[in-house]
C-alpha cells in the first residue's frame, strides 16, 4: 500500500513566503563598512530579494545560470540567497579571501554570467576581471552610499524599478540552488552544488534541539562568513524558523564581535575556533566590560574546538557547541551533546564527550573505514569517515576525476580520520593527509594541539610531520603564546607528557608570531610543512 500524501516539493521558496507572512516583523541587522548598523525587517527583505530576482530575470537570467556573490554577511546577500534561486538561478558565494587567481579559477569553472559585488570589494574584483571572460554583467553593492563606479549596475538602481517577483521560478526539489567550492589545501578547489531539497532538509536538522536548537525567539549572529558553505546553512535555517539576523559585515575582530552580541542581545553564534580563541582573550582581559546574554550558544566546527576553551567559555556561563561538517555535507554531519543517562558523569568525562565531534545527526549515517573494513565501536581505532544522506554531495560539478572520493557502494569519503567509541561519539584524529607517521605508528596531531591549547599561555598550537632519519616522521610543535604570556619548550612538554604515550610527545615545540592560515581561518599545514620540511632535530 502506498502512503497518500501529497507531493510537496521542499524548497527554499517556502522558507521566505513563510517568513514574510508570519515574520514580517522581525529585524534582519546589518554591520555597514563605516560601522554604522543598517535595520530593517523581514517583510522589507522579502519584498527586496523578490525584486532583486525579477531584475535579474530582466538582465537575462535563464534557469540555471549561476549568479556568483563576492561580499560580506549583510542584508543584501541574505536579498542574493533567495532572489539568486526563486529567479531559478544558482547562489554561488566567492570566498573574498581567496588569491585572484584562484577566484578567476573558481568563476570560469562555475561558468557565472552574473556577479553581485560589495562596492568595498571593487579594488579585488578589479584584480579578478582581466582573467575571467563569462561574467556579463557585475551589480555593485553601494554600501558605502558613494556612486557605483561606471561600466557596473548599481544595486539599488537595478532593483528598484522591477516589480515584486510573484511565481517563483523552482521546477522541483532536486533543482540546484547554490554552489559552493572547497576551500581546497591542497589540489584545484572543487564545486558542490545543493538542492532546494538538500537545503531544506539541512535547515529542519539545524535546528532541531540536539543541534543549534534554534526557535523563533533566538537571536542569531553567523560570524562565519556567507562565502563559507552557505554561513553553514544559517541564514537560510533562520529564515525557516523566523529568527532575527544580526550580520556582522567585514568587521570580525573579538571587539567588534563582543559589541554586536552585547547590544543586539545574541543568544545563538557560529563560528571557526581561530574566531573563538581571540573572543576568549578579550574576555579574559577585561571580564566585566561585556553583558552578554548568559547560555548564548556559540556553535565551533570548521576544525576542531580545543577542550580547554569549551571549559573555559563556560566559566563566562557560555555554551559551545562542538559541529562537525564539510562543504560536501552542506555541512552539518554531526553535533557533540551529552545523552539523558550522561548527564551525571564526572565532570571531566562531560568534558571529553563535548570536546568530540559527536553524534551523526538525523539522516546523516557515518562509519569508520580501515583497512579491515568498518571500524569498531572501541574509541582506538582509526578509519576514514565516511558519510552518506540526503544533503552529502554524489558528486563534484564538472570533474569526473573526483569521482574517487566516493565508494563503490555510495559513501563520502571525507578524508577525515576519526575513532568512535562504544556509544557512537565520533572523534576526528586528523586529516588523512596531517597524520604524523612515527615508525609505522599513527600520532595524531589534532590530539596534541588540542592539549598543548589547554595550556594557559598557549594561544594557538599546530603539530606537522616532519621528515626524520629514523622514525620517518616526527610531530613538530609549532605555538603562538598568548600575548603577554611565557613557557619554556620543556614547560610545555611536560604540560603533555602525563595526557600521551611518550612517543607521542612532539620531539621539539617551535615558537612563531602567527600560524599561517586558509581563507576559512583554518590552519594551513602544507605552508607550516613546507616552512619547517628542512627542520634540523639535532
Ligand atoms: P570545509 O569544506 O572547508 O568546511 O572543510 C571541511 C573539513 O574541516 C573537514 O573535512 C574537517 O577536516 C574539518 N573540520 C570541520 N569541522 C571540524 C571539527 N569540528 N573538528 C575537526 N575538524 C573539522
Amino acid at each position: 500500500m502506498q502512503g497518500q500524501m501529497m507531493h510537496y516539493p521542499l524548497t527554499i521558496g517556502h522558507f521566505l513566503e513563510r517568513a514574510e507572512k508570519l515574520f514580517p516583523k522581525v529585524e534582519v541587522v546589518s554591520r555597514l563598512p563605516d560601522r554604522s548598523l543598517h535595520r530593517y525587517t523581514y517583510g522589507e527583505f522579502a519584498s527586496r530579494a523578490r525584486k532583486l530576482a525579477s531584475a535579474l530575470l530582466k538582465l537575462g537570467l535563464k534557469d540555471g545560470d549561476r549568479v556568483g556573490t563576492l561580499m560580506w554577511n549583510h542584508y543584501a546577500h541574505l536579498e542574493a540567497y533567495f532572489g539568486i534561486p526563486i529567479a531559478g538561478g544558482v547562489l554561488h558565494t566567492l570566498n573574498l579571501r581567496l588569491h585572484p587567481t584562484d577566484l578567476a579559477y573558481i568563476i570560469e569553472h562555475a561558468g557565472d554570467r552574473f556577479l553581485i559585488v560589495d562596492d568595498v570589494l571593487l579594488p579585488l574584483w578589479e584584480k579578478v576581471a582581466p582573467m575571467v571572460k563569462n561574467v556579463e554583467e557585475v551589480i555593485v553593492v553601494p554600501l558605502t552610499g558613494k556612486p557605483v563606479p561606471e561600466g557596473f549596475l548599481d544595486y539599488e538602481q537595478t532593483i528598484a524599478p522591477a516589480g515584486e517577483l510573484e511565481e517563483f521560478r523552482i521546477a522541483g526539489e532536486e533543482q540546484a540552488l547554490g554552489m559552493c567550492y572547497t576551500s581546497g589545501t591542497t589540489g584545484r578547489p572543487k564545486g558542490v552544488v545543493y538542492s532546494h531539497r538538500a537545503v531544506v532538509l539541512h535547515s529542519l536538522a539545524s535546528a532541531l534541539p540536539d543541534a543549534l536548537n534554534l526557535s523563533q525567539k533566538d537571536v542569531l549572529l553567523p560570524v562565519v562568513p556567507m562565502f563559507h558553505v552557505n554561513a553553514w546553512g544559517l541564514p537560510f535555517t533562520a529564515t525557516m524558523t523566523g529568527t532575527k539576523q544580526v550580520l556582522p559585515g567585514p568587521y570580525l575582530d573579538p571587539e567588534s564581535l563582543l559589541d554586536l552580541y552585547e547590544r543586539e542581545q545574541v543568544t545563538a553564534t557560529a563560528g571557526v575556533p581561530t574566531i573563538w580563541l581571540g573572543i576568549l582573550q578579550a574576555l579574559e582581559k577585561e571580564p566585566n566590560r561585556w553583558k552578554l546574554v548568559p547560555g548564548m550558544r556559540m556553535v565551533v566546527g570548521g576544525s576542531a574546538a580545543p577542550e580547554g576553551m569549551i571549559r573555559a567559555f563556560d566559566k563566562f556561563g557560555l555554551r559551545v557547541i562542538h559541529a562537525w561538517g564539510m562543504t560536501e555535507t552542506t555541512p552539518l554531519g554531526t553535533v557533540s551533546y551529552l545523552k539523558s543517562y550522561m548527564e551525571d558523569l564526572p565532570e571531566d568525562e562531560k568534558y571529553r564527550i563535548r570536546a568530540k565531534q559527536g553524534l551523526p545527526v538525523p539522516l546523516v549515517e557515518a562509519r569508520g573505514w580501515g583497512e579491515e573494513g568498518e571500524i569498531p565501536w572501541d574509541g582506538k581505532t582509526m578509519g576514514e569517515l565516511q558519510v552518506r544522506g540526503p544533503w552529502i554531495a554524489e558528486s563534484y560539478y564538472n570533474l569526473p576525476e573526483g569521482a574517487d572520493k566516493w565508494t563503490e557502494d555510495g559513501w563520502f569519503k571525507t578524508g577525515d580520520v576519526v575513532t568512535i567509541d562504544a556509544e557512537g561519539y565520533i572523534e576526528i584524529v586528523d586529516r588523512t593527509k596531517d597524520l604524523v607517521k612515527s615508525g609505522g605508528e599513527w600520532i595524531s596531531s589534532v590530539q596534541l594541539e588540542n592539549a598543548l591549547m589547554g595550556h594557559p599561555a598557549v594561544a594557538e598550537a599546530a603539530v606537522i610531520a616532519v621528515p626524520h632519519p629514523k622514525w620517518q616522521e616526527r610531530p613538530l610543535a609549532v605555538v603562538v603564546l598568548k600575548e603577554g604570556a611565557s613557557a619554556t619548550e620543556e614547560e610545555l612538554k611536560a604540560f603533555l607528557e602525563p595526557k600521551f604515550a611518550k612517543w607521542w610527545i612532539p620531539d621539539r615545540i617551535v615558537f612563531v608570531e602567527e600560524i599561517p592560515r586558509t581563507s576559512a581561518g583554518k590552519f594551513l599545514k602544507s605552508k607550516l610543512r613546507e616552512q619547517f620540511k628542512d627542520f634540523k632535530w639535532e
